[in-house]
C-alpha cells in the first residue's frame, strides 16, 4: 500500500515533521532489525565453528541451497587467531606463533580452497553423482534422526579418510601439508592440501547410496570447521568431554612427532571411533610439532608438493615391483623388510627442548608482508563472492595472481635471493590489476593502497637493480 501526499499539504510544517518523524521511526526500525539480524548471523556464525548447529537451521531440500559455511567463517578464522594470540600472550606472555608460520597456514588454506573457484569440490561432485545414479534408498533430507545418522556417518567416514591419509604414503604426500607446521595454534588448522580431496571422496561414496547431497554437503562442512578450534594450546582440557569429542589435547598428541604421538587420534569430531579401533593415545610428554623429518622451508608450493617428488624417488630406488608398489601403498616409515607402517623406534628421538624452524628476518619486512597478505585475504574473498558473474578468464587470471602472491610471500620469508625480482613482478601485476579494475579497493583506502604499492614497487626495483650490479659486478 502506498500513501499519496499532495504537494501543498506535504509542505506545510507539521506534514514534513510528521513525515520525516515517520521515516525516522521505519529508519530506527530498520536499522534495529539489521542491528538484530547482523547479531543472530554473528552468533550462528560463531556457533557454526563448534558446530552447535540444530537440525532446523542447517537442512536443506537443495545442494545448491546449502550455504558455503567454510568460506563465509573467514572473519571468525581470523577473529579467533586474534582471541587466541591474546590469551597466550596474557596466560604466558609470549605468542603461541611467529609471523612466518601463520602466514604460510593461511597461504596453504587459500591454496586448497581454490579448485572451489572453477567447479563444485571434488567430494561433493562424486558425491552427487553416485546420490543420482546409484542410490539405494533416500533418508529424508528434512528429519532430525537422518541429520544426526549424517552426523556420525560423515565423522566415521572421515576418521578412515585421516587413518588411510597417514597409513598410506601415496595419500600422506597429500596430508603431510597439514603436519609441516612445527608449531601448534589456530593458523594450524587452515594449512590444508590442495590434493587431498582428490582422494578423499572414495570414502564418502557409501554414503551416497542413502543420505541426499544437500545433508552430506552440511555436515562435511560443520565436520571441517569444528576441527578449526582444536589446533590450540590455550585450552588444556576439557574435562569429560574428552571421552567422547575429539579435542585440544587429543588433537595435539595428532600432531607430534614424539614417538608415542605416531599414527594416533585420528578422529575429527568425534574422539569414539579411535577408542574403538585402538589408534587412541592421551596426552603425555610434551608434544612437539612438525614431520619427522624436517623441511624448513615457508615456500608454499614446496610444501604442497615437495613429497610427491620424494615418493618418485623413492619409487624408482627399488627394482623390485612389490617394493615399488609398498612404497606407495605402505606407510611413510616403512621399508622392505619391515611392518606395513614401519617401525615407530626409528623415528628420530625428541627431547621436548627442539626450536621450531623459525630464522629471524627484518620487522620491516614482517610488517610488509603482514599488510600484503591481509590485502591478498580481501582479494580472495572477493574472488569469491563474485566468482559467478566473473569470466572464467577473469577467475583464472586472479587465480593465477593470488598463487603468484602466495609464491613470492614464501620467497620473502625464506629470504631467498630471486624474491626481490619475484615481488617486483607481482608489484607490477597488482598496479594493472587495480588500474584496470580487477581488484578494488574500498573508497577510502584507494589513495593510501595505492601509494603503498607505488612505495613497494619503487622498493622491490632498487632491490632488483642494487642485485643486479652487484651480480655484474662479481662477473667482471
Ligand atoms: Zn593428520
Ligand atoms: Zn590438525
Amino acid at each position: 500500500m502506498t500513501v499519496r501526499v499532495s504537494p501543498d499539504s506535504s509542505n506545510s510544517p507539521d506534514n514534513r515533521y510528521s513525515i520525516t518523524l515517520r521515516r525516522g521511526i521505519g529508519g530506527l526500525k530498520a536499522h534495529t532489525m539489521a542491528q538484530f539480524m547482523d547479531v543472530v548471523s554473528l552468533t550462528k556464525g560463531i556457533r557454526s565453528m563448534f558446530y552447535m548447529v540444530t537440525p532446523n537451521e542447517s537442512s536443506f531440500e537443495n545442494v545448491e541451497d546449502v550455504p558455503p559455511y567454510v568460506q563465509q567463517a573467514t572473519p571468525f578464522f581470523m577473529g579467533l587467531m586474534v582471541v587466541e594470540l591474546v590469551v597466550s600472550l596474557l596466560k604466558d606472555g609470549t605468542p603461541l606463533a611467529c609471523v612466518s608460520d601463520v602466514v604460510t597456514s593461511v597461504s596453504a588454506g587459500i591454496i586448497s580452497r581454490m579448485p572451489t573457484l572453477f567447479a563444485r569440490g571434488f567430494e561433493i561432485t562424486t558425491y552427487i553423482y553416485v546420490w543420482d545414479n546409484l542410490r539405494l534408498l533416500e533418508l529424508p533430507w528434512d528429519s532430525a534422526w537422518a541429520w544426526w545418522l549424517a552426523f556420525l556417518a560423515v565423522d566415521f567416514s572421515y576418521y578412515w579418510v585421516h587413518r588411510f591419509a597417514h597409513e598410506m604414503n601415496l595419500l600422506w604426500a597429500a596430508h603431510q601439508v597439514h603436519h609441516s607446521s612445527e608449531y601448534y595454534n589456530l593458523s594450524t588448522a587452515l594449512r590444508q592440501s590442495l590434493t587431498q580431496q582428490f582422494s578423499s571422496w572414495v570414502f564418502y561414496l557409501p554414503m551416497a547410496l542413502a543420505v541426499p547431497p544437500s545433508v552430506f554437503a552440511v555436515h562435511i562442512q560443520f565436520n571441517l570447521l569444528y576441527q578449526f578450534w582444536i589446533h590450540t594450546e590455550v585450552i588444556r582440557d576439557m574435562g569429560p568431554l574428552e571421552w567422547v569429542l575429539n579435542t585440544p589435547s587429543h588433537h595435539r598428541v595428532h600432531h607430534g612427532r614424539n614417538e608415542y604421538c605416531i599414527d594416533k587420534n585420528y578422529g575429527g569430531a568425534l574422539i569414539i571411533w579411535d577408542r574403538l579401533f585402538g589408534t587412541f593415545a592421551p596426552e603425555g610428554d610434551k608434544v612437539v610439532y612438525g614431520l619427522v623429518h624436517k623441511i624448513n622451508t615457508f615456500e608454499i608450493l614446496h610444501i604442497q608438493f615437495h613429497y610427491y617428488k620424494y615418493l618418485w624417488r623413492r619409487f624408482n630406488r627399488y627394482k623390485n615391483i612389490f617394493n615399488k608398489l609398498g612404497v606407495l601403498w605402505k606407510g611413510p616409515s616403512w621399508k622392505p623388510g619391515k611392518p606395513r607402517l614401519g617401525d615407530h623406534a626409528e623415528v628420530p628421538e625428541v627431547t621436548g627442548e627442539e626450536l621450531p624452524y623459525n630464522p629471524s628476518w627484518p620487522l620491516a619486512l614482517k610488517v610488509y608482508v603482514c599488510i600484503h597478505g591481509l590485502m591478498l585475504l580481501g582479494v580472495y574473498q572477493d574472488l569469491f563472492e563474485s566468482r559467478l558473474i566473473l569470466s572464467q578468464v577473469t577467475v583464472l587470471m586472479m587465480t593465477g595472481y593470488i598463487l603468484l602472491s602466495l609464491t613470492s610471500i614464501g620467497f620473502i620469508i625464506d629470504q631467498r635471493p630471486t624474491a626481490s625480482m619475484l615481488e617486483l613482478l607481482r608489484c607490477v601485476l597488482m598496479m594493472m590489476l587495480l588500474r584496470y579494475g580487477y581488484m578494488m579497493a574500498p573508497a577510502p583506502l584507494v589513495v593510501p593502497i595505492e601509494a603503498f604499492v607505488s612505495i613497494s614497487l619503487l622498493y622491490w626495483g632498487l632491490q632488483t637493480f642494487s642485485q643486479l650490479i652487484a651480480v655484474k659486478k662479481k662477473t667482471t
